[in-house]
């Protein structure tokens, strides 16, 4: 029970956050993606192949390539070469509130990526607390 008040007034008091810009329609938040398992980007197919296992949405994404980490880079399949997305009016809820999304690891807001259009922005700045 103190648990859950601490979490509602740690949520309460924590700042809000809000999207500015639009999308530019680079594909990159469904291009090039690191999945993380375990806490630690997928460097491996076996690792991969057990995320599938426990998240069947994982069998949307295929590797595309690999980073100067050694970490393995994911493309969505409904990813169309124009950028658009073949399943836009039945794509995830993920996909409909990106890149308002927090990471599953940090629980924190995720950074967009260079490319993306959007920025995420605390609703208050500093100077409207002094
Ligand atoms: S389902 Fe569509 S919006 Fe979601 S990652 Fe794939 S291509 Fe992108
Ligand atoms: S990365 Fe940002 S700008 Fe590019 S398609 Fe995704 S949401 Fe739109």
């Amino acid at each position: 029970m103190l648990k859950w008040i601490k979490y509602y007034l740690n949520k309460l008091q924590s700042p809000k956050y809000i999207l500015k810009g639009k999308c530019n329609k680079c594909g990159r938040c469904c291009r090039n993606i690191i999945f993380y398992a375990y806490g630690v980007p997928i460097k491996n197919e076996e690792v991969f192949e057990e995320l599938k296992l426990k998240n069947k949405r994982m069998n949307l994404f295929y590797p595309s390539g690999k980073n100067e980490y050694g970490e393995i880079l994911f493309t969505c399949k409904s990813l169309l070469p124009n950028n658009r997305c073949k399943h836009y009016f039945f794509r995830s809820l993920y996909c409909r509130k990106y890149p308002m999304v927090k990471s599953l690891t940090t629980g924190r807001y995720l950074t967009p990526p260079e490319e993306c259009g959007y920025t995420i922005e605390p609703e208050k700045q500093f100077k409207d607390y002094i």
